[in-house]
């Protein structure tokens, strides 16, 4: 079978290697899409275990099921996780379910979502793999783990209704912060970016006020939110200006939430007093678990949040490094599916 083998992200390769043998407790998966990623894209994150092939936002059709198996079977049209809560840990049992050892540590998945076939394995074959509804097509389906990871983000910033939501970093998961912040019944929604084209698909998706984050931001943001700074703050852009911005513009009683970080030791120097005497809540979200899932499913099962709208690319596997290669541009693209029509 053809891989997207990772060697860089300006060296992605189409190789050909061998389909995966399935054991008793093993599931067969034929993959239909699998979207890029940002973090697929972090070359100094993803090079330390290259080559490999890559791929988690994936959905597809089951081809084979091992002896064992009997919650699945052959034609089922299915997403799949590579990595799932032990749901024993002391963390898993507190409600901490990505800070699990297993979860950040185990990989089910023989070889990545850029593969003609798929094997999975362990504890995913059980909490990892969700059948989808036939509302949802393949490409859709795709969306159910970044859209995951932002309904527990969403989950995490407790947004009540009425309240402003400031969005710093208005790329695929900032968007769709947008949209379930919107769908939640957030009040005045906030997207801030640095790119125009970022700007204009925030409001294109629900934020009505723009930003960029120049020196006067805090006074602009009270114009446009009754004199007030922002109720609760996202941070999906991954660098020290965009959480130092977050940590300056929060209002009293006010929760940031960091759902991107800098790059390992780039560091944020903060000054927590005022933080401190208003009441400040700071927050992180990491990744996405079963319950995330299941309700990303149900809100695309019933349209209230739309995605097909955020796809700007599809591409076979023979040109995954184009995909690659649109992905890396910030201002040409919001998602990029790898299609496998095959
Ligand atoms: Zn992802
Ligand atoms: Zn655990």
């Amino acid at each position: 079978m053809k891989a997207g083998v990772y060697y860089k992200n300006t060296d992605v390769r189409v190789e050909e290697i061998p389909v995966p043998e399935i054991g008793d407790n093993d599931v067969l998966i034929k993959v239909k899409a699998c979207g890029i990623c940002g973090s697929d894209i972090m070359e100094w994150y993803r090079i330390k275990k290259a080559p490999l092939v890559l791929g988690h936002e994936l959905t597809g059709e089951v081809v084979d099921v091992g002896k064992n198996i009997v919650h699945l079977k052959k034609k089922d049209r299915v997403f799949a996780i590579h990595h799932v809560p032990c749901e024993e840990c002391i963390e898993c049992i507190k409600g901490h379910q990505s800070a699990c050892k297993s979860f950040q540590t185990i990989n089910n998945f023989s070889p990545g979502g850029f593969s003609e076939y798929l094997r999975v394995s362990g504890k995913s074959v059980y909490t990892g793999i969700m059948k989808i509804p036939d509302e949802i097509s393949y490409e859709e389906g795709t969306f159910i783990e970044p859209l995951g990871t932002v309904l527990r983000g969403q989950r995490a910033s407790e947004i009540r209704p009425g309240e402003s939501v400031l969005v710093i970093g208005c790329g695929l998961s900032g968007l769709l912060h947008i949209k379930c912040a919107k769908a939640l019944g957030a009040g005045l929604i906030i997207g801030c970016d640095i790119e125009d084209n970022r700007l204009e698909a925030a409001k294109k998706f629900g934020a009505e006020v723009t930003l960029k984050p120049d020196d006067d931001f805090n006074s602009l943001l009270r114009q446009k939110n009754n004199g007030r700074l922002a109720d609760k703050i996202i941070v999906c852009a991954g660098s020290v200006s965009a959480l130092e911005l977050a940590l300056n513009s929060i209002e009293r009683g006010g929760t940031v939430l960091i759902f991107a970080v800098p790059k390992p030791e780039e560091m944020v120097k903060v000054d927590f007093n005022p933080h401190w005497r208003n009441d400040i809540t700071i927050k992180t979200s990491y990744g996405s678990t079963p319950l995330d899932h299941i309700q990303a499913i149900d809100l695309l099962k019933n349209k209230r949040i739309t995605v097909d709208d955020m796809i700007t690319h599809q591409l076979p596997l023979t040109d995954i490094q184009n995909g690659f290669n649109i992905a890396c541009n910030p201002s040409g693209c919001l998602k990029v599916l790898i299609k496998l029509d095959n």
